[in-house]
């Protein structure tokens, strides 16, 4: 058994929460060196009161001030800033860091882990959605392991050879089927889809997750942002992942072969069992999810998505095949359109209408240099919270 030691960017979050659920089940396995939060100040303490971290990070000055008031009688330090995330990203002690801030926040201190040579469990999509070329040539370059905390590229990875060049054609692989759940409004009637509250779009039928992912489960850009997220992971074109409906979220994603074998990994609808299989791998450690008891689910129930009730899965394909800079684009202009509608700003519609001029406007740029994408995500913001105001 190998000892851990772990930073947790974004430990307030849904996924910092069930990571820390697990690292608590195994003491002996783990030793929390920092943990980081935006807003929920009282919960990092009650965090940093559990787990004892040497770090805690919020970024915004006040903020800190509140916590290292409630922190005040322990050992943990805290720190404040956007480049103090990247240097408990890059700490030489740690050996490990899950990336669970939520948005392009995520994006540099996920590429501080890949330049120190962690091993990354990835769970913010947007890093590789905003910028894959350089995350990965980061990975590549620093000698980071990557491991995907994404159910469903958990999944992918679990059904995968090991270990996998990165080439589908060596290993005999055909496709990646990736699962989907539908969301809350995949049998509502399409015309009605003008009407639907931020409450009913965040009512996930199967999972609990943070309100931004949960809009994009409902508008099924999630399952876009992980068809982008899919390709660099495992190096696969865009016709070569396929997006399948499967209601019961059991199936979290499959792999196809050339000789017609469909290898796939199910479990309950929790994530706890992607967050513990990346924690312990390759080794296997118990992650306080109910054991699967398939006879009384009963059935499993497959469905091809309609692209004109989920106009934004046919927007991240789009993005995927043009390249270069469109997925940046396509990330920011999602990001601000989902506020907006949770801010009651535009109507569900307008999400997918939105994001659909953004990328007329701004998804034909190049993608050559870092400094230039991050430059097009926020040009891309701008010009998306622009497209709003005329909704006002
Ligand atoms: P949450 O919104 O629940 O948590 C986000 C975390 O990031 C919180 O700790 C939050 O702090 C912190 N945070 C937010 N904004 C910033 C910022 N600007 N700078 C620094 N920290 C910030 O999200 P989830 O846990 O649901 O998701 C996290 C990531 O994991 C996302 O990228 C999501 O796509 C991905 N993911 C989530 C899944 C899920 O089941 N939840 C499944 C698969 C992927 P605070 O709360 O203190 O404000
Ligand atoms: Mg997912």
């Amino acid at each position: 058994m190998i000892r851990c030691n772990l930073t947790i960017l974004g430990a307030t979050g849904t996924i910092g929460i069930n990571t820390l659920d697990v690292v608590a089940m195994h003491p002996e396995r783990y030793t929390v060196v920092a943990l980081t939060g935006q807003n929920q100040v009282e919960r990092l303490a009650t965090q940093c009161r559990q787990f004892k971290p040497r770090y805690a990070v919020v970024t915004d000055t006040a903020r800190a001030q509140e916590l290292r008031h409630l922190l005040a009688d322990t050992e943990t330090e805290v720190l404040c800033g956007e480049r103090a995330l990247e240097e408990v990203a890059s700490l030489p002690e740690v050996d490990t860091v899950m990336a669970a801030i939520v948005g392009a926040a995520g994006l540099k201190p996920a590429l501080a882990a890949a330049r120190a040579g962690k091993r990354i469990l990835l769970a913010n999509k947007e890093t590789l959605v905003m910028a894959g070329r350089f995350f990965m040539q980061a990975v590549r370059r620093g000698g980071a392991t990557l491991l995907p905390i994404d159910s469903e590229h958990n999944a992918v990875f679990q059904c995968m050879p090991e270990p996998y060049s990165g080439d589908f054609a060596t290993h005999g692989v055909r496709r990646i089927l990736l699962t989907a759940s539908g969301g809350p409004f995949r049998t509502r009637p399409i015309e009605t889809l003008a009407t639907v509250t931020p409450d009913e779009a965040v009512a996930h039928p199967n999972w609990v997750m943070g309100r931004k992912i949960s809009v994009d489960s409902a508008t099924m850009m999630n399952k876009g942002l992980e068809v982008i997220e899919a390709h660099w992971l495992f190096n696969a074109r865009a016709d070569q992942i396929e997006v399948v409906i499967h209601p019961q979220s059991i199936v979290h994603s499959m792999v196809e072969y050339m000789d017609g074998s469909v290898l796939a990994q199910l479990s309950n609808p929790d994530m706890r069992t992607p967050i513990a299989h990346a924690l312990a791998y390759p080794d296997r450690i118990e992650a306080g999810v109910p054991w699967l008891d398939l006879p009384r689910l009963g059935q499993l129930s497959f469905e091809t998505p309609d692209t004109r009730r989920f106009p934004c899965l046919a927007l991240a394909y789009r993005a995927l095949e043009t390249g270069g800079a469109a997925p940046t684009v396509l990330n920011a202009a999602n990001e601000v359109a989902v506020q907006a509608f949770l801010d009651r700003r535009i109507p569900y519609p307008a999400i997918a209408q939105t994001l659909e001029r953004c990328l007329d406007r701004l998804g034909d740029r190049p993608a050559e240099e870092l400094d230039a994408l991050v430059a097009l995500d926020q040009e891309s913001r701008a010009y998306t919270a622009a497209l709003i105001a005329q909704h006002a």
